[in-house]
């Protein structure tokens, strides 16, 4: 079996971890929107330093704190199932419908905790 090395997101550079996460223009495109909904004012970084952010930034209970990780867990969730998609049945999304399709799930997530409800109503907007 022979496996093509280029990324199925971008079709532009080599598939890595870091790469996917989120040094591929796709999927750096989807973060940087995420990142805006969350008011994060700053652009993707790589893996590694994405990690260690939230590590140390985000660890803890408070509900921005807890929307940011569901934030950063659903968007590779939802990029390795992108990858998959365009791999395996050679279909893709825009990246606009991913933005819209990872907030959902946050925000519906979310709701299900009274804790987050205050923090969510500021999130009910797509971002621009
Ligand atoms: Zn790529």
């Amino acid at each position: 079996m022979s496996v093509n090395p280029v990324c199925p997101l971008c079709e532009s550079e080599n598939e890595s971890i870091s790469h996917l996460f989120f040094q591929c223009s796709v999927s750096a495109s989807v973060w940087n929107k995420l990142l805006q909904w969350l008011g994060q004012r700053r652009q993707a970084k790589a893996w590694e330093e994405e990690l260690t952010l939230a590590v140390n930034h985000h660890n803890g209970n408070s509900a921005t704190s807890t929307i940011y990780r569901m934030a950063l867990t659903c968007c590779i969730y939802y990029m390795w199932q992108e990858r998959n998609q365009i791999v395996f049945q050679g279909k893709r999304r825009e990246i606009s419908n991913l933005v819209k399709r990872i907030i959902q799930d946050v925000y519906f997530r979310g709701c299900l905790k009274v804790k987050l409800t205050n923090y969510l109503m500021m999130l009910n907007y797509y971002p621009s």
